[in-house]
């Protein structure tokens, strides 16, 4: 299987020199890649500071790395011609958090759906245009008839998302970064919003990235996860793995974390409450979760521990399991190949229902 979108050993450093005591880290040595020919869902979870806002930008190709390649259908992103910059454009898409911000005010829906086609050439005709947004639109679960020729501010927030869902998908592309798409969607939505993810990657073969702080989300849309902490990975593999069976002291922590009673709160916050500057403060040499973990050992604070593959499709960067094989960054891969969900359907979730 041929690699679409890959991160080779990608560091994105801001500021101060590589890795120097004034430089922020915001994302360090991470490997992804998405497999072309095999639509999967990739779960990115992390809290704010995580790295996910600079991975998902690094993925759009909006900033480079400071170290490490990021590589479209094998070429380095940094080499590509102008033409194949534009189909990197067209076949990654991006859907953001708040879908108000991305829309001009005084442009109907129209305008917003047939922009990406004028300027991506997706239509030959006016009727090739307009299939192609009505079949768009339905896809999301709107009917044309509904959203067309009205303004952003006559629609509710879930069709103003599924309209970013459209626009995206206008374009047909091969993969889409969806960056906490539901956060700011009404509970009652949320999981409408997510089926219509999954119908994207099920029936048309698109590839999910899932950025979210929202374990419980991500469980039931992932196949595989990716669980970040200060811009490295703690722990990643199938996500029946990392979410129902958590071995790093810090997802573990989440898990624990996530409310079963009130769907209104999010994972992470009982965490953050009990997590001081001091015990949050970033971590230069030794494991970063160093001052928040309650088994921290001597050698956490000395080297940062490599990912331990515990089974075939999770591995853990903790010290903890280093009875396990350790795997270089650029064989992350293999923890998250060939995992699939369960689906919203039929779920059986160890946390809330978002249905409710
Ligand atoms: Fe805790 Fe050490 Fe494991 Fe880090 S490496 S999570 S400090 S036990």
């Amino acid at each position: 299987m041929d690699a679409l979108l890959e991160l080779r050993d990608v560091s994105k450093v801001y500021g101060g020199g590589m890795f120097g005591r004034t430089s922020t880290i915001a994302l360090e040595t991470m490997s992804l890649t998405i497999f072309d020919g095999k639509p999967t869902v990739t779960v990115v979870a992390g809290e704010s500071g995580s790295g996910k806002t600079t991975l998902a930008n690094l993925l759009l190709g909006i900033v480079e790395p400071t170290t490490g390649r990021i590589m479209y259908r094998g070429k380095d992103l940094t080499e590509t011609s102008a033409a194949e910059r534009m189909i990197f454009r067209r076949d990654v898409q991006v859907i953001f958090q708040d879908p108000f911000e991305s829309y001009n005010p005084f442009h109907k829906v129209d305008r917003v759906l047939r922009a990406p086609i004028r300027k991506f050439r997706r239509a030959r005709t006016e009727d090739d245009a307009k299939k192609l947004i009505s079949g768009a639109l339905e896809m999301v679960g709107l009917r044309p008839e509904d959203t067309l020729g009205r303004f952003p501010h006559e629609l509710s927030g879930g069709q103003r998302q599924r309209i970013m869902m459209a626009r995206a998908l206008v374009l047909q592309p091969r993969i889409i970064i969806a960056d906490e798409p539901v956060s700011m969607v009404d509970a009652s939505l949320r999981a409408t919003i997510l089926e219509s993810l999954l119908r994207l990657n099920r029936e048309l073969g698109i590839s999910l990235i899932y950025i979210t702080h929202d374990l419980t989300t991500a469980y039931q849309v992932g196949d595989s996860a990716i669980i970040l902490y200060q811009g490295i990975v703690a722990e990643s593999g199938s996500v029946d793995l990392v979410i129902k069976n958590p071995k790093h002291p810090y997802t573990q922590q989440l898990v624990d974390s996530i409310p079963l009673a009130d769907p209104d709160l999010r994972w992470g916050r009982n965490t953050a409450a009990t997590a001081t500057d001091e015990d949050t403060g970033i971590v230069h040499t030794g494991c970063k979760f160093v001052r928040r973990c309650p088994h921290a050992m001597a050698e956490c604070s000395e080297r940062r521990p490599p990912i331990y593959r515990t089974e075939a499709r999770h591995g853990v960067a903790c010290f903890l399991y280093r009875e396990s094989p350790a795997l270089a960054s650029a064989e992350l891969e293999r923890l998250l190949k060939d995992a699939s969900h369960p689906g919203l359907a039929n779920i059986e979730s160890p946390m809330m229902d978002v249905n409710r």
